[in-house]
């Protein structure tokens, strides 16, 4: 039986390590909070102590880690030596390209970025998307695994790759996510309703995921979370972060993307402004409000 390691059971690391435990994997899993760690034993895994015994004899790793710093301090060559020697380690947390290129490349055993889309229900569900990067071999050995997590994998190169994957399309999500948003806002006072725009963009070349699956004003999709009150969803602080990592990743590689750092100052603003833990297609509430 394959035996994993689970390390940071949050809002998306415990679902995660309950899907493997029910697929039938034997679940070591290590949080900082106790609470996380008996929630995955009544779901069928084990405690580990500490990161190092979840790392025991493990044939694969994971961790979803909140940020970068977190990943550093917990995946090390010292973490890797307490597992099985054909182990793989696959980093689930989204966090920079740089730390997920430095942290692999430190390590004695083949390590996989594979930062996740979906949010909680995706976690809950098991159908996440992961965006891996790493060599061939350890994708083929961690991909079992991770189909039993989510439901689309994709390989989309070496190291970091997966990372890179994840900022492009977050950043393109926000601006997309903006863009809708002024569209309904200009649609308001010039006295179109939200269901015509929505029935001329969502079938003309205005169509986009933000539009047509997250509309921000409820009524068009009822399935959206502008339908209740903006209750996450995708939070606004996780954008925010998402957005800093792009902007990181532009500044050090040298990518122009003007409207990524428009989107990342106007979350900014809309989490300083209280709007964090509501979901992101909310700022459509503080662009309504903002001065012309
Ligand atoms: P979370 O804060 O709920 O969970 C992180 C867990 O890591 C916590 O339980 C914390 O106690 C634990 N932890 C921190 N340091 C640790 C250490 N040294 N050893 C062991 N455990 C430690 O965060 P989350 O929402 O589960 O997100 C995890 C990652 O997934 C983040 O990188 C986030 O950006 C990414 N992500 C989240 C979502 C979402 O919708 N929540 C969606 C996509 C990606």
């Amino acid at each position: 039986m394959t035996r994993i390691g689970f390390i940071g059971l949050g809002n998306m690391g415990l679902p995660m390590a309950r899907n493997l435990a029910r697929a039938g994997f034997a679940v070591a899993g290590f949080d900082l909070n106790a609470e996380a760690v008996a929630a995955l034993v009544a779901a069928g895994g084990t405690a580990a102590p500490h990161a190092p015994g979840a790392a025991q004899g493990a044939d694969i790793v994971i961790t979803m880690l909140p940020a970068g710093r977190h990943v550093r301090e917990v995946v090390t060559p010292a973490l890797a030596a307490a597992t099985a020697p054909s182990s793989v380690f696959i980093d689930c947390s989204t966090i920079d390209v740089a730390t997920a290129r430095e942290v692999a490349a430190l390590l004695p055993r083949p390590m996989l970025d594979a930062p996740v889309s979906g949010g909680v229900m995706g976690a809950e569900n098991a159908t996440l998307t992961f965006m891996v990067g790493g060599a061939d071999a350890a994708f083929a050995q961690a991909r079992p695994v991770l189909a039993a997590m989510g439901r689309n994998i994709v390989h989309c190169g070496a190291a970091g790759a997966g990372q890179a994957a994840k900022a492009c399309n977050n950043m393109l999500l926000a601006i997309s996510m903006i863009g809708t948003c002024e569209a309904f806002l200009l649609a308001e006072k010039l006295g179109l309703s939200h269901q015509a725009l929505f029935d001329v963009a969502s079938t003309s070349s205005g169509q986009c995921w933000s539009l047509t699956t997250y509309c921000p004003v409820p009524g068009p999709v009822p399935t959206s979370p502008a339908n209740r009150d903006y209750k996450p969803g995708f939070a606004a602080a996780l954008m925010r972060k998402d957005l800093g990592l792009a902007q990181e990743a532009a500044e050090a590689f040298g990518a122009a993307t003007p409207l990524g750092a428009m989107a990342l100052e106007m979350y900014e603003n809309f989490c300083a402004e209280g709007g964090d833990t509501a979901d992101f297609s909310g700022i459509i509430q503080a662009l309504r409000a903002a001065p012309r």
